[in-house]
C-alpha cells in the first residue's frame, strides 16, 4: 500500500478533514472522528505547495 493519501488518519484510518489552528490559522489535516464520542486526535501536516515566483 502506498502512503500517498494523506487525507486518511494515521491512527484509525478514518477520513481526515482540513482544519485550522485557532492560534495562527494554519491549516492541518484533522481526523473526522475528532468530534465523535471516542475522540481521535490523529493529525497530519498539510503539504503546502510552493507558489512559483512571478517571472
Ligand atoms: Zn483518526
Amino acid at each position: 500500500m502506498s502512503d500517498k493519501n494523506n487525507s486518511i488518519c494515521p491512527l484509525c484510518g478514518a477520513k481526515m478533514v482540513i482544519r485550522y489552528k485557532k492560534s495562527d490559522g494554519h491549516p492541518f489535516w484533522g481526523c473526522s472522528k475528532y468530534f465523535s464520542k471516542d475522540r481521535c486526535k490523529g493529525i497530519r501536516a498539510v503539504e503546502v505547495k510552493k507558489v512559483e515566483d512571478k517571472q
